[in-house]
């Protein structure tokens, strides 16, 4: 008997007790397993005439042993293959295991946990398979999650059985059901009708009796062997044909998803390039999305058949978290995958796909603002790097996708949205950064701009300042960080005002500026800071936003430092303190200068070199 890998034990766990009560969708989790089989031997059926053409998947059952069978003559599993693919759930192994909090549901959700879906109903699985080109074959089976184990066996044909021993019927739930024709039947129906291979399974109808007399007529049971499914394709049906639950439904089964799309879209091209379409927007990323390890793609189709599990020239990186299906009647069959990539018919597909998504998601942004926000939540960062890599070389296409969270209007927003709600007086962009909406509310910068009735976008990831950087402008409106930006000096007097008191204290701010040495570019008086005693901004390209996320690269060898000013509130009662100590004590003074410096860190986010030093200071003048 083997183990399980950990991550697979815990699902099968999950699965086994049944936390999800949608059962019945393990049917279509299979039979989509097997579909995919028989496309990949049907690709290689291209090139080789001997692989067998009549390909299709059957379902039986065995009443007396409580046996459900799916049956493919898809591309089989060697032993190999049964190891990796079923004694694992990622390959990769970088599955670190979510957070134990969340939702359980939601956590299976993000896994391709198709054949794992068996143990939901089954007491015992069984799969025996003998792959394409192997003399070997298999079974591999399991109780569950103690373990599995392989064993070589006879098997005529290439392909895969998979004998489900359904679990014994409780008051709550008859597994025997999925014995019943009928309920087999409608289950095909509903999950799995457009697969393109012939779902067969025998059939008992009831057929009058050959030769029984016409006004009494006699009938008698036959067994018949029949497609249960209609083999349309979704994806070339009209788009009026096919209801949301159908989108749904066929998107779970192809993505081994558990939870619907946020949104499905359709597309019919015909002209310079032609190919039929379905995408979707997923609810969740990819447990990986955000890793390097993740592998956009979408499935390309060439009149039916399934040349490319995974085709991932046909998306940007900054869409990669779209999913679907392409079909296309230009590209040809015979083609090899590595000169697929080059295609120009390919790059043609890719290029007008990319206009349809960017067409798709503008007319979200107007018509459905909860879905694209739900979207922008969950993918948002993915379009921001985009509008950010390569030098911003496709800001421009992006832009207007960007959404940022309102310091007035207490939610996202876009750009134009932010540009239509300036007045006359409000030349910039203005935005904050720091790590959470909660933290930037907090700034001793933000206080006085929100009370003169500024709105501000607040930036929590770290890209954000880096895409603000890059796009300089929108609509003519430069973006400004806060800290840069001086909201409390509206008239010249404000400003004479504060220079005259600067002018007062010069020799002061150059003392402290002085007992700071390098930490500190420059050292000022502001009217900017409300209730702070005072705070930090930084004066060059580089901001301090920008610091804290270089700086948290993996790459940095040595640590980059913003330029920084520090700001003392001109009002508040401490700078009469430093007057003091200035003329009396200025070795106190430089004591409070380092504090205040490092309190204005603190509130920035940014480390303390030497905390006990700092500590020890706070309580010399305390
Ligand atoms: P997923 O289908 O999302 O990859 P599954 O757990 O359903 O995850 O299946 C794991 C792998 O096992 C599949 O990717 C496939 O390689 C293999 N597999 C499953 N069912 C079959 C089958 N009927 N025939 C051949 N290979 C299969």
């Amino acid at each position: 008997m083997k183990q399980f890998k950990t991550e697979s034990k815990r699902i099968l766990d999950l699965m086994i007790n049944s936390i999800y009560t949608n059962k019945e969708i393990f049917l279509r989790e299979l039979i989509s397993n097997a579909s995919d089989a028989i496309d990949k031997l049907k690709f290689i059926s291209l090139t080789d005439s001997k692989v067998v053409s009549n390909f299709s998947i059957t379902i039986a059952t065995n009443k007396e042993a409580r046996q459900l069978i799916i049956e493919d003559n898809g591309i089989g599993m060697t032993d190999k293959d049964l190891e990796k693919n079923l004694g694992t759930i990622a390959e990769s192994g970088t599955l670190a295991f979510k957070k134990e909090k969340e939702e359980k549901t939601e956590l299976i959700g993000q896994f391709g946990v198709g054949f794992y879906s068996a143990f939901m109903v089954a007491e015992k699985v069984e799969v025996l398979t003998k792959a394409y080109n192997s003399e070997k074959a298999f079974k591999w089976q399991s109780k569950g999650a103690e373990g599995y184990s392989i064993e070589e066996i006879e098997k005529d044909g290439v392909g895969t059985k998979i004998i489900i021993t359904l679990k014994a019927d409780t008051e709550d739930e008859k597994y025997s059901n999925y014995l019943e024709e009928y309920t087999l039947q409608s289950l095909v129906k509903r999950y799995s009708d457009y697969i393109r291979y012939p779902i067969k399974m025998e059939l008992t109808r009831s057929k009058i009796k050959e030769g029984s007399p016409k006004d009494k007529p006699e009938y008698e049971q036959v067994k018949e062997i029949e497609t249960l499914n209609s083999m349309v394709p979704l994806w070339k049906k009209q788009r009026a044909e096919v209801s949301k639950e159908q989108l749904a439904d066929f998107y779970k089964s192809e993505f081994h998803d558990f939870m619907p799309p946020i949104k499905s879209i359709y597309a019919k091209i015909e002209g310079m390039v032609n190919y039929d379409a379905l995408l979707y927007i997923p609810s969740k990323p990819a447990i990986d999305y955000y890793s390097k390890d993740f592998k956009k793609g979408l499935k390309l189709y060439c009149n039916g058949v399934m040349i490319m599990e995974n085709c991932e020239e046909l998306l940007p990186d900054y869409f990669g978290f779209i999913k679907g299906v392409v079909d296309s009647s230009d590209l040809s069959l015979n083609i090899s995958r590595e000169i697929l990539q080059q295609d120009r018919q390919v790059k043609a597909i890719a290029s007008s796909l990319e206009k349809k998504i960017l067409q798709e998601l503008k007319k979200m942004l107007e018509t459905e603002r909860e879905d694209y926000e739900k979207m922008f939540t969950e993918f948002g960062l993915s379009i921001k790097f985009g509008a950010y890599a390569g030098f911003g070389m496709n800001k421009d296409k992006l832009k207007d996708l960007l959404l940022f969270y309102s310091s007035r209007k207490e939610k996202l927003v876009t750009l134009a949205e932010y540009v239509k709600g300036m007045d006359e007086k409000q030349q910039e962009i203005y935005y904050a950064s720091g790590e959470s909406y909660e933290k930037i509310s907090k700034l001793p910068q933000i206080e006085m701009a929100k009370e003169k009735g500024y709105e501000i976008l607040y930036f929590k990831d770290g890209v954000d300042e880096f895409v603000a950087k890059l796009l300089t402008e929108y609509e003519g409106k430069k973006f400004k960080s806060v800290s840069e930006a001086d909201f409390s000096l509206t008239t010249e007097e404000e400003k004479k005002e504060l220079d005259k008191k600067t002018e007062e204290v010069k020799d002061l701010l150059a003392f402290i500026k002085e007992s700071l040495g390098d930490e500190v570019k420059e050292v000022r008086l502001s009217k900017n800071l409300l209730s702070y005693p005072a705070s930090l901004t930084s004066c060059g390209e580089l901001s301090i936003e920008m610091e804290k996320v270089l700086n948290a690269m993996p790459n940095t060898k040595e640590k980059i430092k913003a330029e920084k000013v520090l700001e003392i509130n001109a009002e508040h009662k401490v700078l009469e303190k430093l007057k003091d100590l200035y003329q009396n004590n200025k070795e106190e003074l430089k004591t409070y200068s380092v504090i205040l410096y490092n309190s204005a860190r603190l509130i920035e986010g940014l480390e303390i070199e030497d905390v006990s030093d700092f500590v020890k200071k706070i309580a010399e003048v305390l």
